[in-house]
């Protein structure tokens, strides 16, 4: 009987395309423009008993298609492991990822046994501001990657990293909202519209909306931000009608965001002399060859 209600309740559960979480909001890289203002360096974590009442609660409601743990760099969280269990549990239908920079597998090689085991993919991204001896630990990283790639591991090494979108105006505590009057346009062609996410224990209709709360304070701006900052997230006691409405979407507070997207080099990423060009280049040859055996 139990089983049988358990199915049902699976079956009323929302689908949607894409659900990500944050388990660690600091980084060990700052990337320029970083979507979830990482560069700002703002930090915490999401302790594992949080993180899992979250989600369990939610894994009630939601049937994601793609479920994302990232942060920040997850690989700084001591329980990753742990979180990528909990998740291959919860939503073991969804193609699932843990999204890293890689600078810290070699010291989380435990970690790759876990993700080949439940089936989870290791999302590598080539991050260019990795420069001098960083260089050779993410060289180190990848190749460990493509070892555990050749006895099964699911391996995903994103190549996007010579271009870089744009979210707001200015830089650093100056940054300004786009406000170019046109939200439906912005929501239109912005590449963060699926990424619903999960966030103290809500859900954010995408990373921008969910992470400004945190460097409001540093914001020099921060009276621009202010319509932005009255975003109101899901919580788990929606009823099903908004859940559905907040899975459709809308471009309710997209204004904030270009109509047009904003895309700047790798040179306007990299803010102090780097060998960051030269070190993406290297390893897009080497993980092109690799695709190519
Ligand atoms: S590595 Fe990723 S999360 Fe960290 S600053 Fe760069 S883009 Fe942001
Ligand atoms: S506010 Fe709208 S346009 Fe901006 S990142 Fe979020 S969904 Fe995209």
């Amino acid at each position: 009987m139990g089983g049988l209600i358990h199915e049902i309740l699976k079956m009323r559960r929302h689908p949607l395309v894409h659900l990500e979480m944050h388990i660690t909001h600091a980084c060990n890289l700052g990337c320029k423009y970083c979507s979830h203002y990482c560069d700002f360096g703002y930090a915490g974590e999401v302790s594992y008993v949080q993180g899992e009442e979250w989600l369990r609660a939610w894994a009630e409601r939601l049937a994601p298609e793609n479920f994302r743990l990232l942060g920040g760099e997850p690989l700084l969280h001591k329980d990753a492991a742990k979180y990528v269990r909990l998740c291959a549990e919860l939503f073991s239908e969804a193609k699932r990822d843990l999204v890293t920079n890689g600078l810290l597998l070699r010291k989380r090689e435990d970690l790759l046994a876990v993700l080949m085991e439940t089936g989870t993919r290791l999302s590598f991204t080539l991050h260019p501001l990795v420069s001098g001896k960083q260089e050779d630990v993410v060289n180190d990283a990848l190749d460990l990657a493509y070892q555990y790639k050749k006895k099964g591991l699911r391996l995903h090494v994103s190549k996007r990293t010579d271009k870089w979108m744009k979210g707001y105006r200015g830089e650093g505590v100056a940054i300004l909202p786009f406000t170019d009057g046109a939200p439906e346009r912005s929501f239109q062609s912005c590449g963060s519209a699926i990424c619903k996410t999960l966030h103290q224990g809500k859900l954010w209709k995408c990373p921008p909306l969910a992470y400004l709360p945190l460097i409001a304070e540093q914001l020099e701006t921060k009276e621009s931000w202010e319509p932005y900052l009255r975003y109101e997230p899901l919580g788990i006691d929606a009823s099903d009608e908004a859940v559905a409405a907040f899975i459709k979407g809308d471009s309710r507070f997209c204004d904030m965001c270009p109509a047009q997207p904003q895309i700047v080099s790798v040179e306007g990423i990299i803010p102090h002399k780097s060998r960051g060009a030269r070190y993406l280049k290297k390893n897009l040859k080497k993980a092109v060859a690799f695709f190519a055996e």
